[in-house]
């Protein structure tokens, strides 16, 4: 599995090599995150609109 960062602000899962979240264009992304759930239709999922998401994609639960 390839590594991956969560965002801290909006907790968007990414690769490694990437500095900016692709999600809210911010640059705090951190190593140490756990839990994971995959999002792929936020419009009509309740855990989306829990996260305060509006983009498919990867989601950390806790980030640190
Ligand atoms: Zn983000």
């Amino acid at each position: 599995m390839a590594k991956t960062k969560a965002c801290r602000n909006c907790h968007f899962v990414v690769l490694n090599n990437v500095s900016q979240c692709p999600a809210c264009k911010m640059h705090d992304l951190s190593e140490d995150f756990s839990g994971l759930i995959i999002i792929l239709d936020p419009e009509n999922s309740e855990i989306a609109q829990k996260l305060n998401v509006s983009r498919a994609g990867q989601y950390a639960l806790k980030v640190r």
